[in-house]
């Protein structure tokens, strides 16, 4: 998680999900939610190093 940013995608019910900051540039299909700004769980798996600012 150290070292991912995320930007907002869409909120379901309690959950709000969050989309790897370069999804759109590098195609990394990890993505997580959050309920209530707590870390809720996390899903599939980076293709890339982490970056040096961080969300969560
Ligand atoms: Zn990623």
């Amino acid at each position: 998680m150290a070292g991912y940013t995320y930007y907002y995608v869409t909120t379901v019910g309690p959950k709000t999900r969050w989309r790897c900051s370069t999804h759109s540039s590098r195609g990394c299909s990890a993505h997580l939610y959050t309920i209530n700004d707590t870390l809720f769980s996390t899903k599939g798996s980076h293709t890339h190093p982490p970056r040096d600012s961080i969300l969560f």
